[in-house]
Parts: structure tokens; sequence; C-alpha cells
């Protein structure tokens, strides 16, 4: 049966398909991805988007990773709530 089976029913990390605005303050190494972040550049930065792969140079806002993290969490728990126990 199509969708119920196969590696994509397997795969923990569940892929989100939106486009990723990626931002670096000028002479910054770290990329911040979440507009929400105390820290996103909002003057003087380097700017990407990209739908599926980050920057390949420089490292990432720690801040940003929390965000995601959590809104990862939410996602799973909404979409897989078998896979996600209630707290
Ligand atoms: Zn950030």
């Amino acid at each position: 049966m199509p969708g119920q089976s196969g590696p994509e029913a397997r795969t923990w990390e569940v892929p989100m398909k939106t486009l990723t605005t990626y931002r670096r303050a000028s002479g910054d190494i770290f990329w911040h991805f979440r507009v929400a972040c105390k820290d996103w550049p909002q003057n003087s930065f380097d700017e990407r988007k990209d739908s599926e792969h980050p920057p390949e140079r420089g490292g990432f806002c720690l801040k940003c990773i929390r965000i995601r993290t959590n809104e990862r969490f939410l996602y799973l728990r909404k979409n897989f709530p078998f896979l996600v126990p209630s707290l």
C-alpha cells in the first residue's frame, strides 16, 4: 500500500520540505536559519535560501538548532504520536 511501507516509514528523521533562509552576520562563522532567533542578523549579513542543503562552510547557531529541534519534536508528536510519548 503506497505510503505505508518502504524506507520512509522507518525513517526517524522526517524531512521538512520548506525553503530555509540562512543568514550569517558579516564577520561571523555561524549561520542562522530561524527568524525567531534572538541573534537573527538584521543589518549586515550574507544570505542564501535552500530547500535541502545547508551552507557547506561554517557552523550553525545553537539557538537556531534548539528552535528547530523543538519544532521537529512538536511536528513528530502531532503527526506520529505513537513515536513520541506524552510528557
Ligand atoms: Zn540563530
